[in-house]
C-alpha cells in the first residue's frame, strides 16, 4: 500500500475472490478463483478523476472464507483508511457476502464507506454485472455523502445495510435484497441517492483467538432429540439452532436440549430469516418460553448465520454465555 495521503481521493479495492474475480481454465468447465485477476483496468476508465490502489488479500471462493480472513480484510481496510484511503471497496464472492459485510460491521469501528460487492455471472459471461457492481462500489466509497455510513452492500445499483442485506437467489442477477426495509439507497443517473443510515452502533468486537465450530441446525416437522444429541462431547463452543417460526421446536426434542445447554451455550434463532426470535408469546412444551427456562439463549433479532457470528467472535474473546445473551439481546 503506497502513499496515499498526499492524493485527493483515493478507494482501495481490497479483493478477496469470489466470481467476479473467477475465470474457466481453456477446455474445463465451470471457473474458479483467478490469483492476479485484474480488476482494476475497466474502473479507470469509469472513475478517471479517483486515485484507485488495488490489494489482493486473497482469491477464494466465499464458502472457504473464515473469521480470521474477515478479521484480515478489516485490518487492512483500516490501515489503508488510516494511511489516506477515502473509502474502500471490498470484492467477494455472493455465497456469503452477507456474512463477511455483517462481520465487518461488528469488527470495524469506522465511519467512512466499506462497501462489499461481488457478481452473479463470471467475468468472461454474457452481461456479466460485475464491472458494473464495482464502479458503483466505487462511486459510493468516494462519494462525500457516504461519509459515516461504515460497512455497506452494493448490488445491481442498490445499496444495502450489513444487518439486513441477504441473498435470496441462488442464480438471477437480482440477487440479493433487504426486504421487508429495502435498501439504503440507489444509484440514480449517476448520482447517489441515500436515503437511510443504519443506526445499530456497538463497541467492535474482534477475533480474539481460535475461532471455535459453532454449527447450526435448522428444525422442521418433528425435530429428532436424535439430531441434537449427536452434539454431545463434540468438540463445538455452542450450537445455533435456526427453530421454526418465533423459536420453536418439537416437544419431543427439549429433553436432549435441555441436556446440551448445561454443557455449551445453544441459542435458538428463526428459521423464518426476518422478524426477531420471539420471547413471551407461547408456552407449550417447545416454544420460545419453554426453551428460554431450560437455559436456551434466545436469538433475539439476529438471523442463525448472524447469531454464529456473533457468538464465535464472542467465544473466540473469551466471553461467557452471559456475555453472549446479552450481546444477542441488543
Ligand atoms: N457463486 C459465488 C460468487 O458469486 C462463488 C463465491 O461465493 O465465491 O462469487
Amino acid at each position: 500500500m503506497g502513499d496515499v495521503a498526499s492524493m485527493t481521493r483515493t478507494v482501495g479495492i481490497f479483493s478477496t475472490g469470489g466470481t467476479i474475480a473467477m475465470t474457466a481454465q481453456p477446455g474445463e468447465q465451470g471457473v474458479a478463483p483467478e490469483a492476479g485477476f485484474d480488476l482494476l483496468s475497466p474502473m479507470r476508465a469509469a472513475h478517471p478523476d479517483l486515485g484507485l490502489e488495488h490489494i489482493e488479500l486473497f482469491a477464494k471462493p466465499s464458502a472457504s472464507v473464515s473469521l480470521a480472513d474477515v478479521q484480515q480484510i478489516a485490518d487492512q481496510i483500516e490501515a489503508g483508511l488510516q494511511a489516506g484511503f477515502c473509502g474502500a471497496v471490498v470484492t467477494h464472492g455472493t455465497d456469503t457476502l452477507e456474512e463477511t459485510a455483517f462481520a465487518l460491521s461488528l469488527l470495524m469501528p469506522t465511519s467512512k464507506p466499506v462497501v462489499v460487492t461481488g457478481a452473479m455471472r463470471s467475468p468472461e459471461a454474457a452481461g456479466a454485472d460485475g464491472p458494473a457492481n464495482l464502479a458503483s462500489a466505487i462511486f459510493v466509497a468516494a462519494n462525500r455523502e457516504a461519509e459515516g455510513l461504515g460497512p455497506a452492500v452494493m448490488f445491481g445499483d442498490e445499496i444495502h445495510a450489513p444487518h439486513l442485506v441477504r441473498k435470496i437467489h441462488s442464480s438471477r442477477p437480482h440477487a440479493f435484497t433487504s426486504d421487508p426495509f429495502g435498501p439504503m439507497g440507489h444509484i440514480v443517473e449517476g448520482r447517489l441517492d441515500l436515503q437511510m443510515r443504519p443506526t445499530l452502533v456497538r463497541k467492535p468486537l474482534r477475533v480474539g483467538g481460535p475461532v471455535p465450530p459453532v454449527p447450526i441446525i435448522q428444525a422442521g416437522l418433528d425435530l429428532e432429540p436424535e439430531t441434537v444429541a449427536a452434539f454431545f462431547g463434540a468438540e463445538i463452543g455452542a450450537l445455533v439452532i435456526a427453530g421454526v417460526g418465533g423459536g420453536h421446536v418439537s416437544s419431543r426434542a427439549v429433553d436432549a436440549i435441555s441436556d446440551l445447554a448445561q454443557a455449551i451455550p445453544v441459542i435458538i434463532t428463526s428459521r423464518v430469516g426476518m422478524g426477531h426470535t420471539l420471547s413471551r408469546s407461547y408456552a407449550y412444551g417447545g416454544s420460545e418460553i419453554d426453551l428460554a427456562r431450560r437455559g436456551v439463549i434466545n436469538g433475539g433479532r439476529w438471523r442463525p448465520a448472524q447469531a454464529r457470528i456473533i457468538v464465535q467472535l464472542l467465544l473466540s474473546a473469551g466471553k461467557s454465555r452471559q456475555d453472549i445473551a446479552d450481546w444477542l439481546s441488543h
